[in-house]
C-alpha cells in the first residue's frame, strides 16, 4: 500500500480556509491498509477494495413481472376479446422446456422465464379460463408484462466501485451478478488519546481544577462509527516526554493517532513537542469557528491529528478535518457528506473571513420544509447544545449578515456521525 509522502501536512500560510485543506489532503492520502476477502454475509458496512464486475445479466432471462398468460401479441384482436387455447405452465424456477409458438396461451407466474416466440403478458385479472382456454381482454401494448434480461444490470457492467461502504443494497447486488466473496480494506486502526493534567477519568474523584474526560468517550464513538476498530489509550499528562513515548508505542500499530488537547496557541505545546521529536507537526489554523489550531502531523509513516481539547471544538474539528482523513487512510473514496439546504428562522450577524459551524434544531415550518432553530449556546467548550442540536449550519466565510428565511446549507450528524 502507498505510504505517505516525507511530510504530507506541511503547510505554510496563516489563517487556513477549510476547502484548502481537505483539498490538499485529497491528492495525498492513500488507503494504508491491505485488502482481505469476505464472504458476502460478514462484508455489511466495509469499505469495497475493487470494483464488482457483473457476471451474469440481471435478471438472466426474460420473465414475466405477474401472474397470468404468455402469449404472442400478433395474434390479439386489436378491438376485441381473444380465445387461445391454454398448452403449457412455466413457473418461477420451472420454464416452459420447450419453444412456444403463435396461437399458444402458456399459464405463467410471476418470476418464470418467458417461454421462446411468446412476447407478451396478460395479467390474470383481465383473463377469464373457459374450458382448457383462456379468453383475453383487448387494449394490452407488445411486451406487456415481459422483464427483459439485463434490464436491471448487463453483464460486464462495473456495479460497485472500490471505495464505497457497503450498504445492504449493494451486498444484494453483489449477490445478484453471482459473487460469493469481496474484497475489503482491512479496518483502519486508530488510537485515541486525551492529554491534560486537570483530565481526569469518569468514575474517579474530582480534586480542585480537574474536569471529566469527555472528549475520549466523544471520539472513541464517533471513529468507531466509521467501521475503524479504536485503541483507547486513556489521558496523557501535560508532559512532552511521556506524550511522545505514548505516541511513538501507538504509532508502532496503529495507522491513525488521534488526540485532543494540547495544541491551543499559548499553550505549553507538549504535544507539538511530543510529535517533533520522533517526526514533524504543523499547526493548521483554520479559518473556522468554532476550530482553533488543529495540528498535523506524522510519527514515521503514521498520521497524527491534535484535536483542540474543548469538548465543542474537538467534534466540529474532528467532523470536519479528520474524518475525512480517516476514511480516505480507510480506503473511502467519498468523504464529502450530503448537506441541505435550509431556511433559518432566525437573523445572524458574524464577522467576515470564517466560516461558521453553528449549532441547530430543524423543525418543520409552515409549508412542510425544514427551518434551523439556532441553539443559543454555541461556545468551544459547550457540549449539551452539541447534545441537543441536529446538526451544523455552514454558513460562508465572506457573510456577515443573514435575514431570518433565508436559505443555507445544513450539515446533519446523521450524516457524518454514522
Ligand atoms: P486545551 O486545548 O488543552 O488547552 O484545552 C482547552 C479546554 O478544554 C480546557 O478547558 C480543558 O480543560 C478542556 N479539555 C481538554 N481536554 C478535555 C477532555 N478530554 N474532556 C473535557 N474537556 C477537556
Ligand atoms: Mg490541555
Amino acid at each position: 500500500m502507498a505510504q505517505l509522502s516525507d511530510d504530507c501536512f506541511a503547510h505554510g500560510g496563516a489563517l487556513m480556509p477549510l476547502d484548502d485543506a481537505l483539498a490538499l489532503l485529497d491528492g495525498k492520502l492513500q488507503p494504508v491498509r491491505d485488502p482481505e476477502t469476505l464472504p458476502l454475509a460478514r462484508a455489511g458496512g466495509r469499505l469495497l477494495a475493487e470494483d464488482i464486475v457483473a457476471g451474469v445479466d440481471v435478471p438472466p432471462h426474460d420473465n414475466s413481472a405477474v401472474d397470468g398468460y404468455a402469449v404472442f401479441f400478433d395474434d390479439l384482436n386489436a378491438d376485441g376479446e381473444t380465445r387461445l387455447p391454454v398448452t403449457g405452465r412455466a413457473a418461477a424456477g420451472h420454464p416452459l422446456g420447450r419453444p412456444a409458438s403463435s396461437g399458444e396461451a402458456i399459464r405463467i407466474f410471476t418470476g418464470a422465464a418467458m417461454p421462446g416466440g411468446l412476447d407478451t403478458v396478460m395479467m390474470q385479472e383481465d383473463c377469464r379460463e373457459d374450458g382448457g382456454h383462456v379468453v383475453l381482454a383487448a387494449g394490452i401494448k407488445r411486451g406487456a408484462n415481459r422483464r427483459r434480461a439485463g434490464e436491471d444490470v448487463k453483464q460486464g457492467d462495473t456495479v460497485l466501485r472500490r471505495g464505497r461502504r457497503l450498504k445492504p443494497q449493494d451486498l444484494g447486488l453483489a449477490a445478484a451478478v453471482g459473487r460469493t466473496e469481496v474484497a475489503v480494506y482491512q479496518p483502519l486502526r486508530v488510537a485515541v488519546f486525551s492529554t491534560g493534567d486537570e483530565v481526569r477519568e469518569p468514575g474517579q474523584s474530582l480534586p480542585d481544577g480537574a474536569i471529566y474526560d469527555a472528549n475520549r468517550y466523544m471520539l472513541i464513538a464517533a471513529v468507531s462509527r466509521l467501521g475503524c476498530p479504536v485503541s483507547d489509550l486513556g489521558i496523557l499528562p501535560d508532559d512532552a516526554d511521556t506524550i511522545r513515548r505514548a505516541l511513538a508505542d501507538a504509532a508502532a500499530n496503529h495507522d491513525l493517532l488521534l488526540t485532543s488537547g494540547g495544541v491551543s496557541v499559548g499553550d505549553e505545546d507538549h504535544v507539538k513537542a511530543a510529535v517533533e521529536a520522533n517526526g514533524s507537526v504543523h499547526f493548521w489554523r483554520l479559518a473556522i469557528k468554532p476550530g482553533r489550531p488543529v495540528a498535523m502531523g506524522q510519527i514515521g509513516s503514521t498520521p497524527i491529528v491534535g484535536l483542540p481539547g474543548n469538548p465543542g471544538a474537538a467534534l466540529v474539528t474532528f467532523l470536519l478535518v479528520a474524518r475525512p482523513i480517516l476514511l480516505r487512510l480507510a480506503g473511502a473514496t467519498e468523504t464529502a457528506p450530503h448537506r441541505f439546504r435550509v431556511r433559518l428562522d432566525f437573523e445572524y450577524k458574524k464577522k467576515a473571513g470564517r466560516r461558521e459551524f453553528v449549532r441547530a434544531m430543524l423543525k418543520t415550518g409552515r409549508d412542510g420544509a425544514p427551518v434551523a432553530v439556532r441553539h443559543g449556546r454555541s461556545g468551544a467548550g459547550i457540549l449539551s447544545s452539541l447534545v441537543e442540536a441536529d446538526g451544523l449550519l455552514d454558513l460562508g466565510a465572506d457573510l456577515t449578515y443573514l435575514e431570518s428565511g433565508s436559505t443555507v446549507d445544513f450539515l446533519p450528524f446523521s450524516e457524518v456521525l454514522t
